[in-house]
């Protein structure tokens, strides 16, 4: 099946008060698409409650994953099909190694024994890519991580558990232009014809590396207009409010 994720009408209340008001949006698989808004707008909002975050409740509308109904599911869940989502400030861990939580993930989320000296090799070569020190493997998970080793280890996460559907929620802000260059790079090296990105960004120069299929552009809890990359310039050039109904 070519289509990867379906949303209906989707509405997301927190503590009652509802912040998206009837998002449709189709993720073709292979497809890169990009998601823009001025902040508040429920971008990230909207990526927690396809990722199922009990927080964010679906008060009305529908979440298809390669045509199965998700809306009800829980994370867990979710993460088993395949659908992946970068955090904007992961929590720090202490006591739980980078290595062994990647592991543990893996596992959890592939259903598959991961063995111990071919994993440790896996993720050594993948923070080799991401220009992370090797050592940083038995560091404690995000425990007094610079802002740039949070995002890559994001980055790391995403390449080591394969996710159908990656979604990133800002992973290119609050990096120096090298540090975005790299992670950048490893996202593009990531994408292939069997996986989806769905990205949050405010910034073009990861999409010098990806090529987006599709721009949509989310205001008050509404996608107010989608386009294709063109539409990158065309916010550049003349801002959100321009494209306001
Ligand atoms: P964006 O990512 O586009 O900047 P968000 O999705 O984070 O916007 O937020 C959209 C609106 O919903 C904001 O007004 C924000 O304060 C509110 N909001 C988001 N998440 C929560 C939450 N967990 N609890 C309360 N309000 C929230
Ligand atoms: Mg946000």
């Amino acid at each position: 099946m070519n289509e990867l994720l379906r949303i209906e009408n989707l509405h997301v209340a927190v503590d009652g008060k509802e912040l998206l008001h009837g998002i449709d949006l189709v993720l073709p698989r292979g497809e890169v698409h990009v998601i823009m808004g001025t902040n508040g707008a429920g971008k990230s909002t909207l990526l927690h409650s396809i990722m199922g975050n009990p927080a964010y409740e679906v008060t009305a509308g529908k979440i298809y994953f390669e045509g199965e109904d998700i809306t009800e599911e829980a994370v867990d869940e979710r993460a088993k099909r395949g659908l992946f989502l970068s955090f904007q400030t992961p929590l720090a861990v202490p006591g739980v190694t980078v290595e062994n939580f990647l592991r543990t993930a893996k596992v959890a989320v592939s259903g598959e024994q991961q063995r111990l000296f071919p994993f440790k090799r896996r993720v050594q070569q993948e923070m080799k890519e991401l220009q992370l020190d090797g050592a940083y493997a038995d560091r404690y998970l995000n425990d007094g991580f610079s802002g740039g080793e949070r995002k890559k280890h994001e980055i790391l996460q995403m390449r080591v558990l394969e996710p159908k559907l990656a979604m990133l929620d800002e992973t290119d802000s609050g990096l120096d232009v090298d540090a975005v260059r790299v992670v950048s790079q490893a996202v593009a090296d990531f994408h292939n014809e069997n996986n989806s990105l769905l990205i949050i960004t405010h910034h073009n120069l990861i999409l010098q590396h990806l090529q987006p299929d599709a721009v949509h552009i989310l205001m008050d809890g509404r996608v107010i207009h989608s386009g294709g990359a063109d539409l990158l310039d065309a916010v550049e050039a003349h801002g959100f409010e321009h494209f306001r109904k």
